[in-house]
């Protein structure tokens, strides 16, 4: 039986070791691949490395943060296309509207619900062209 991820490729960028851990934890053992960054500036040299087909992106990182991250990711052509999901503690109604307005695909609240993680993550990833 096939895992819901379905081997899809998340590139996470936390710094919390905890945080980082768990969600990778979930991931893998829902059948998605994991490339996980601990800064900003990791996070967009791995994502124009691998492509993932979804970054998880944390906003409090050290040097760029998430924001920025994302800016940059959304200004290179090479990967404008990748969805990016806010993953913060911060999501007054305020927040998720500015997130989307920096180009975020959307926000999942930390800490996350291992329940239903899985399917939240998969909900962004696109469909893949052999699934249309
Ligand atoms: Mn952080």
């Amino acid at each position: 039986m096939s895992g819901a991820g379905a081997s899809r490729l998340v590139l996470i960028v936390e710094d919390n070791e905890k945080n980082l851990k768990l969600a990778r934890d979930v991931l893998q053992f829902n059948d998605f691949r994991t490339v996980e960054a601990t800064s900003g500036e990791e996070g967009v040299t791995l994502a124009r490395q691998h492509h993932p087909d979804l970054v998880l992106m944390d906003i409090a990182l050290p040097g760029i943060d998430g924001v920025e991250a994302t800016r940059q990711l959304k200004a290179d052509a090479a990967t404008a296309s990748i969805p990016i999901v806010a993953l913060t503690a911060s999501v007054m109604q305020a927040d998720r509207a500015r997130f989307g307005e920096e180009g975020f695909a959307g926000v999942i609240a930390k800490p996350i619900d291992v329940l239903k993680f899985p399917s939240q993550v998969l909900a962004y990833c696109p469909v893949p062209e052999a699934d249309a």
